[in-house]
């Protein structure tokens, strides 16, 4: 089982965009009760300082295992849950269990946690997030947000002022799958990223070290530079990716090459020794 092997992004999670009704229609009644029944789970992914492997933190991925659909891919319920209201409640779940699951970890490790463009909605999302940061003792400063260029599209003032009360907090925020949503650029000099996650698209690309994907990468992280802002690349597998994004200045990595998605039981090891082999 690919949870033994401390993973969970085998072949089960691949991407299989296209949902018809009927199986959208199952897989939102067993959506809404997912919670309720204890089917939903978190992975956490190392995000790695490319140079010397440390763990600088974790991503939380969503997992959804339901006894009649199996694992259902992140891809498609996910899409699923924000159309059918459902992101809120779910999205509130994964901020406090894996702000609770990171006081386990050393006090250098920081959470990430991916978070919709529908949850921005929220006029009260900012107190949503000082509360769960209160109530588990997690300090802001070792909380990322990852969101997406969508929350910049159609002009969404609001969720921009949402991102505002945020910063505000102390938390990071990460701009997750760059260069596959929204082009306009001007929201970059509106908002403080910490942190660029270049899209595994380009990265994956790099192995076979193409000089389109090679310039994208370089404008990325120049741009980053410029804007006081670091970059992850995602999705590394392998070592030609590693040495192709180090030496475009691509400081931090998450991928298989450094470790998959792994259980929090698996994550909390990776500090009490044997860290390494845990992580390969
Ligand atoms: P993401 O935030 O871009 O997460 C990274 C995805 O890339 C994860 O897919 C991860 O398993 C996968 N990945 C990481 N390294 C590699 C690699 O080396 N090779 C390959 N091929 N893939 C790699 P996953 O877990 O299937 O999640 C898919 C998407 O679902 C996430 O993309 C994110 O947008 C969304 N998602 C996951 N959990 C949550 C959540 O709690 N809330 C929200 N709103 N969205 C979530
Ligand atoms: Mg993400
Ligand atoms: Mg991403
Ligand atoms: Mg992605």
């Amino acid at each position: 089982r690919a949870k033994d092997l401390g993973g969970g992004t085998f072949q089960a999670y691949e991407p299989q965009l296209h949902v018809d009704a009927d199986e959208r229609r199952v897989m939102e009644i067993a959506l809404r009760r997912a919670l309720a029944n204890g089917e939903l789970h978190l992975n956490y992914q190392p995000v790695v300082t490319g140079e010397t492997g440390a763990i600088e933190g974790f991503e939380a991925l969503l997992r959804w295992t339901n006894p009649q659909l199996g694992n259902v891919s992140p891809a498609k319920f996910i899409p699923l849950a924000e159309q059918a209201r459902l992101i809120g409640p779910i999205g509130e779940w994964v901020l406090r269990t894996a702000c609770q699951e990171a006081t386990r970890w050393p006090s250098t490790v920081r959470v990430a946690v991916n978070v919709s463009f529908e949850q921005l909605h929220n006029r009260n999302f900012a107190k949503l997030v000082a509360a769960v940061l209160q109530e588990t003792g997690l300090p802001a400063s070792r909380l990322e947000l990852e969101v997406t260029e969508s929350v910049f599209m159609n002009e969404a003032p609001h969720a921009v002022a949402v991102l505002r009360e945020l910063l505000a907090l102390g938390i990071k925020l990460s701009l997750d799958d760059f260069g596959t949503g929204y082009s306009s650029l001007g929201y970059l000099s509106r908002t403080k990223f910490s942190t660029i996650k270049i899209d595994r698209s380009f990265v994956q690309g790099a192995a076979s070290n193409t000089p389109e994907n090679v310039a994208i990468i370089r404008a990325v992280v120049a741009l980053a530079d410029s804007l006081g802002m670091s970059t992850t690349a995602e999705g590394v597998e392998t070592d030609d990716e590693l040495a192709m994004i180090r030496q475009l200045g691509c400081r931090k990595v998450q991928g298989y090459l450094f470790g998959r998605p792994m259980s929090a039981a698996d994550a909390r090891a990776l500090f009490s020794g044997n860290a390494r082999s845990a992580a390969a």
